[in-house]
């Protein structure tokens, strides 16, 4: 099949199968990019009209027990380190709202204080999400890392509405690689766990890191399967200190086309535009590719870190509200109100109730088969 003809079928709601997918991100063709990206703005305009979601990122803890090869925070790295307090989170949370953020982004490394004491550092994690829910009122998302699904049960009663747990790639040698020690089924079954429990869940993947077209072609199936309601792609930024150091760095093309193609064949589900690796100057690409979400805003003064770029545009004040919108008005698009975004999500957990109800039904009728047998 031709690129033209894939994206017609796309265009019109079918799911493609992985060597049309592979069409699609393949071209290098320019008018064919042109043709892509408008298709996706047109499918995610038809969804969400003009607005735009926006997403206050505070990176709490950069501490992690974790040895990815591709990450600044892995554990040995001589890297930034801070653990925030609960005063400065919900502060700055509080100063995100102000600026009109839609959510608060809870993220942390697999940070020991938290996960290995057992109880009490338990308690503490739990406490950030119900006090920055009680300071906010606004949605909150938690990146905890892979956690029990316990742990997640209690989150989502701290007032988590989402999980947020990358699995990056799910070619199973490359995920090794990049992830030493932590199990991929593990991690794969700990977004399954958080969305039986009520939480809505976000997928990611890394691109740069040697993966082929088929391999993406592979992800979007697992994207699938999970139903998660929001999917990111970032371009892999080479960190200093880390194995990964001297691989080459590459453009954004790829990326831009992963957004693209998600978008086609997720219509209605949430792709972020993230500020954490081009910064500011990067947006307006990822936009016109077909995100409905910008991520990693980060106020100037809070002494916060990104993930892929840790300073980028920080503390110059562009990875904000106010640095953001302009460039939304110039795509033709504009930022939802909070009452839009929560409607939405609403919604969205509506759905996910109701498919827990048909999972739970299928798993009795399935348990029912076997006492039968
Ligand atoms: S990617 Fe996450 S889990 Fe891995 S080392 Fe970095 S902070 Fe830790």
């Amino acid at each position: 099949m031709g690129f033209y003809e894939a994206l017609e079928k796309v265009s019109a709601g079918e799911f493609l199968n992985q060597e049309e997918i592979a069409v699609l991100l393949s071209t290098d063709d320019e008018q064919e990019n042109r043709d892509l990206f408008t298709a996706a703005c047109k499918v995610r305009n038809k969804c969400f009209s003009n607005k735009v979601f926006l997403y206050g990122f505070v990176y709490f803890s950069t501490y992690c027990r974790n040895k990815c090869n591709f990450c600044f925070y892995r554990a040995v790295n001589k890297s930034i380190r801070y653990r925030k307090s609960l005063k400065e989170i919900v502060d700055i949370a509080v100063s995100l709202k102000k600026s009109g953020i839609h959510l608060i982004d809870l993220t942390m490394g697999e940070d020991p204080y938290y996960l290995d004491r057992g109880k009490a550092g338990y308690d503490e994690l739990l406490n950030i999400i119900k006090q920055v829910k009680k300071a906010t009122n606004l949605p909150v998302m938690i990146s905890p890392g892979t956690v029990s699904e316990k742990l997640l049960e209690k989150m989502k009663d701290s007032g988590a509405e989402w999980y947020a747990c990358y699995q990056e790639t799910h070619n199973l040698n490359l995920y090794n690689k990049l992830r030493p020690d932590q199990p991929y089924q593990k991690r794969y079954n700990s977004k399954l766990a958080a969305k039986e429990n009520g939480l809505l869940i976000e997928e990611g993947l890394l691109t740069g890191l040697g993966e082929n077209v088929y391999d993406i072609a592979a992800s979007f199936y697992k994207m699938k399967e999970l139903e998660a309601q929001q999917i990111r792609v970032m371009t892999f930024v080479p960190q200093k200190g880390t194995p990964m150091e001297q691989f080459s760095a590459h453009d954004n093309k790829m990326e831009l086309k992963i957004i693209a193609v998600m978008r086609l064949l997720f219509p209605d589900r949430l792709i972020p535009a993230s500020l954490d690796v081009e910064g500011i100057d990067g947006l307006k690409k990822r936009i016109n590719a077909g995100a409905n979400v910008v991520t990693s805003i980060i106020p100037p003064d809070s002494g916060l870190a990104g993930v892929s770029q840790s300073t980028l545009n920080i503390k110059d004040g562009w990875r904000t509200v106010q640095g953001v919108v302009p460039i939304l008005q110039e795509c033709g698009l504009a930022p939802a109100s909070v009452s839009e975004y929560k409607n939405w999500l609403k919604n969205e957990e509506h759905k996910n109730a109701e498919e827990n109800c048909g999972l739970r039904r299928q798993n009795a009728r399935n348990r029912s088969c076997v006492f039968a047998s």
